[in-house]
């Protein structure tokens, strides 16, 4: 059987990199997904790959950061399916910058998408799934949140207020049968990571051999690799991890 058959589940920012990777797997294990992104063409354009490979899915435009649009979005899966069983909070952008250099937009930018971008969907999809008693929450953080990495003052904030909220979540909502989990990856190839390279060193082939060597794994990830944690958190298989951190990232955090 599909590790995901019979369930709705919501990807946040899913029209790029590892939402994107994700929206793909979960569509073929069976889910019925939800994608969502700022960028409509994008986001259109996962939904075209994963009906072209015979998933299910649908668009739905909201800016993570807006709580009518966050709020319309729910509604629109309610419905359409009536029930929501996996929310992936996964967008997010990057911050580059020591930190008495960042204006403070610049700052608050990052602050409101990484973190209020978790807050609002997760606001939104919980009365649901307390309703259903039953979901699984997987909120984006990062290794960052565990070791330091030069000029991501802002990023790392945000990273690490990710995984403190989802303990704090888990334990609210462990009585509901909701689970929450982090995912902490390393460095994933993504166009993500391609623009912070592009935009922080004059060199970003050699940014990137020196990013490889503080690998354990000797490479970056890709966003398969992050998908296929995400998976295993979205199913039951995960049913006993809680208010974790699940690491993908080359060994980069304990190497
Ligand atoms: P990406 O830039 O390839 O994709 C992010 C997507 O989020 C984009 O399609 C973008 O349009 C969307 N998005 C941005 N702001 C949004 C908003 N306000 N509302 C809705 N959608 C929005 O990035 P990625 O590398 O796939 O990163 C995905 C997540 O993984 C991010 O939270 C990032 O911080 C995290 N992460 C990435 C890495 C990495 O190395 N790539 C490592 C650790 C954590």
């Amino acid at each position: 059987m599909a590790r995901l058959a019979n369930k709705v589940a919501l990807i946040t920012g899913a029209g790029s990199g590892i939402g994107q990777s994700s929206a793909l797997l979960f569509a073929k294990e069976g889910a019925r997904v939800v994608v969502n992104d700022l960028d409509a063409v994008k986001g259109e354009e996962t939904v075209k790959m994963i009906r072209d490979a015979g998933g299910e899915a649908i668009f739905i435009g909201a800016d993570v950061t807006k709580p009518e649009q966050v709020s319309a979005m729910v509604e629109e899966i309610k419905l359409e399916y009536g029930r929501i069983d996996v929310l992936f909070n996964n967008a997010g952008i990057s911050g580059v910058g020591v930190l008495h250099e960042i204006e403070p937009e610049a700052w608050d930018r990052v602050i409101n998408v990484n973190i209020r971008g978790v807050y609002l969907p997760s606001k939104f999809v919980i009365p649901l799934m307390i309703e259903q008693r039953e979901g699984s929450i997987i909120n984006m953080s990062s290794c960052i949140a565990e070791i330091g990495l030069a000029k991501r003052a802002s990023y790392a904030a945000t990273k690490g207020a990710v995984l403190a909220l989802t303990k704090s979540m888990q334990v609210d909502y462990a009585a509901y049968n909701i689970r929450v989990n982090a995912l902490l990856p390393g460095t994933i190839l993504t166009p993500f990571v391609e623009n912070y390279l592009r935009t922080s060193y004059d060199d970003p082939e050699t940014a990137i051999a020196s990013l490889k060597t503080r690998q354990l794994s000797g490479d970056l990830g890709r966003p398969h690799d992050v998908a296929q944690a995400a998976l295993f958190l979205a199913s039951d298989e995960s049913k006993f991890m809680m208010g974790s951190p699940f690491y993908i990232d080359g060994g980069v955090t304990f190497g």
